[in-house]
Parts: structure tokens; sequence; C-alpha cells
């Protein structure tokens, strides 16, 4: 009887997420579907931002699909001993070119001595991204993004610092529902997806943040062997 509940519970998880997801898809179809319609009908003038807004509902439709995947496969990941500072300089390149064309700062401080992990470098890779993403899509062309990494006795802490807009408490209560967001083309399934990776490497997320000043984001890693909550 239990795995017959166990099932009946998986599938009516699948259900509400193929609901969701169906929902979350049509949107951008709609809009898609419109303007096509007017691209028929309107003059030329009109043509070349409304192909804009086609390509970007497109690309918006895409990057639902492909963070839902992720976070849908909530597989058990492989697993490896690794150092959280390499893959923090395969990523940075990327943060630092990021946040250039955005007019931004980049500033990484690692910590001098790094223990290792048991990481799977795919998804705290995806996880230091989307971090930084958010980071940097919170601040206009004068914000400053840091990254830091701390060594405690028992945990690692990867911290995202950015000097944006800020998250009121009544927002940081929903930061890790999927499909919240607040921007024109968010998926909000960012945050979601970095919370269910962070969980699989049995560390915590931690949100800190003052309005108008900014957000850290703190994920706090535990080491290997260690009792830390
Ligand atoms: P998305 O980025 O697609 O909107 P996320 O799950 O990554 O989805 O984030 C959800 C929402 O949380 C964002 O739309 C934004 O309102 C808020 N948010 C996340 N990170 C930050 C941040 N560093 N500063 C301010 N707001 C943030
Ligand atoms: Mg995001």
């Amino acid at each position: 009887l239990k795995d017959e509940v166990d099932r009946m519970e998986r599938l009516s998880l699948v259900g509400q997420m193929a609901a969701s997801i169906t929902h979350e898809i049509r949107n951008p179809m709609a809009v898609i579907r419109g303007f096509i319609q007017l691209l028929n009908e309107r003059s030329a003038v009109d043509q070349q931002s409304y192909f804009r807004i086609v390509l970007d509902e497109l690309d918006r439709a895409n990057a639902i699909i492909n963070d839902f995947l992720s976070l849908a496969q909530n597989r058990i990941v492989q697993k490896e001993s690794g150092n959280l500072h390499d893959l923090l300089n395969d990523v940075i390149p990327l943060i630092w070119a990021d946040a250039n064309m955005r007019g931004q700062v980049f500033e990484a401080k690692l910590c001098d001595n790094m223990d290792m992990l048991e990481l799977n470098s795919k998804e705290i890779k995806q996880l230091i991204l989307n971090l930084a993403r958010n980071g940097m899509e919170a601040m206009n062309d004068k914000g400053v993004l840091r990254i830091e990494t701390l060594n405690f006795e028992d945990t690692i802490q990867l911290r995202v610092i950015d000097s944006g807009v800020g998250i009121s408490k009544e927002k940081q209560e929903r930061l890790f529902e999927p499909f919240y967001t607040t921007k024109a083309n968010g998926t909000g399934l960012g945050l979601p997806l970095c919370l269910s990776i962070v969980e699989r490497h049995n560390g915590k997320i931690h949100v800190e943040s003052v309005l108008g000043q900014g957000t850290t984001i703190i994920v706090s890693f535990c080491k290997p062997g260690r009792n830390c909550w």
C-alpha cells in the first residue's frame, strides 16, 4: 500500500508540474502568436521591434524549458572530491565578461586555504552563475558584484554580494517558489534550482538584504564527515 501511495503522490506531483510548465510556456507562445499576426498586418516600420519581441519570447520559452528540466531531473548526481576555487576559477571569467558588458564592477575575494568538498562540478558552476546573474540583474551600471569564499571549521561559505535594489521581507519569502519572478523575461526557476543544488550538496542557503542597498546570498557547504546542522 505504501508503494501505491508513493506512486500516486509522484504522479500527482508530475501532474502539478506539467500544469505549471504548460501555463508558463503558453504565455510566451501567446505573445509570439500575437506579434506574428501583427507582423502580417502592420507596416514595415514596426517590424523590427516585433521581430525582437518574438525572438525574446522564444528565448524565454527556451530558458523555461531548460531550467525546468534541470529542476525536474532532481536526480541523484555524481559527486567527486573537488575544490570550490577550481570551479570558481572556471566561471569567474564568464561572470567578469558579463559584468563588463553591463558596465558593472566585478570583484572576487577567495580565502587563502580552501578545503575539499564533495561536489558535482556542473551543478556548482550552474549555482554560481545563477546567483551571479541575479546579482547583476538587480543592479544598474554603477553596481558592484562581489564573490567571496570563507573557510570555517566545519563549513565553507560562498557569498555572492550585490549592491542592487535589495529584496523586501515579503519578497524574500517567495524567492524559492518555482516560477516566482519580478522580471519581464525571467523564468522564476533560477533560485528553486539553486536551492535544489545546494540541498543535494548538504548545504544551506541564506539571504541577507537591505532594500535599496543590496543583497548577499550565502551558501554554506558542510565539509565531508562534519556534523553541521
Ligand atoms: P528570475 O531571475 O528568472 O526572475 P530567480 O528564481 O532567479 O528567477 O529569482 C526570482 C526573483 O527573486 C527575481 O525575479 C527577483 O525579483 C528576486 N531576486 C533574486 N535574486 C535577487 C537579487 N540578488 N537582488 C534582488 N532581487 C533578487
Ligand atoms: Mg535568476
